[in-house]
């Protein structure tokens, strides 16, 4: 079975083992740099991201997930991964840094309060992974949820919400939004576990 860490510091940890294990995946915590290792995929759960930041640089974390990343380990960064993926910030909290891994911009709170707790069915603009059937949609949960607000070369659209960018992928990094975990919605793990290949 392919063996998905995920990224076990603070925010959604267990929700996303949960999925990856009911694909048939092992899921692991990854808490320090060895946890990289053996790994097929990566997961970068939500939370709030400036804390995910520090914590990663406490732990030593930061330059092994970037190179992890960057060698081509398949990740999805979901919300606070998402903006932990991006290579800029518009709104940082003093000191922020992110992995630089995925080209975008995000806005870190773009959908604010209005959106808090919402869950909607996106229009998803890629092939279902298993059925290769094109118009399917994602159940998806917005948190105080970043935007995408820039898209370098290279970067595809998944998703759209109000217009917003919310679902991007460059090579082997996904990075979105919202919260698939919490509806029980496993298209972006199978998304992810397709890129194992
Ligand atoms: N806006 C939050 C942040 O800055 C992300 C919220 C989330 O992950 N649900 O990290």
């Amino acid at each position: 079975a392919p063996v998905v860490g995920v990224l076990a510091l603070q925010g959604g940890v267990v929700e996303h083992m949960r999925a990856a294990e009911s694909l048939g995946a092992r899921a692991v915590k990854v808490r320090a740099p060895e946890d990289l290792q053996a790994l097929d995929a990566l997961i970068l759960p939500g939370g709030e991201s400036s804390t995910v930041d520090r914590l990663c640089r406490t732990f030593g974390l930061f330059e092994p997930l970037r190179d992890a990343i960057r060698g081509g380990l398949p990740t999805l960064g979901t919300c606070a991964g998402l903006i932990m993926l991006s290579s800029q910030i518009e709104d940082p909290a003093p000191g922020q840094q992110s992995l630089g891994v995925l080209d975008v911009t995000v806005n870190r709170n773009a959908f604010g309060s209005q959106v808090a707790s919402e869950e909607v069915a996106l229009d998803w603009l890629a092939p279902d992974p298993a059925s290769g059937a094109e118009g399917a949609t994602v159940r998806a949960a917005f948190i105080r949820a970043p935007e995408v607000t820039r898209t370098g070369e290279g970067v595809e659209v998944l998703a759209r919400h109000r217009g917003a960018v919310v679902a991007v992928r460059q090579g082997s990094v996904l990075g979105i939004s919202f919260h698939p975990e919490l509806t029980g919605d496993t298209t972006l793990h199978r998304t992810l576990l397709d890129a194992v290949g």
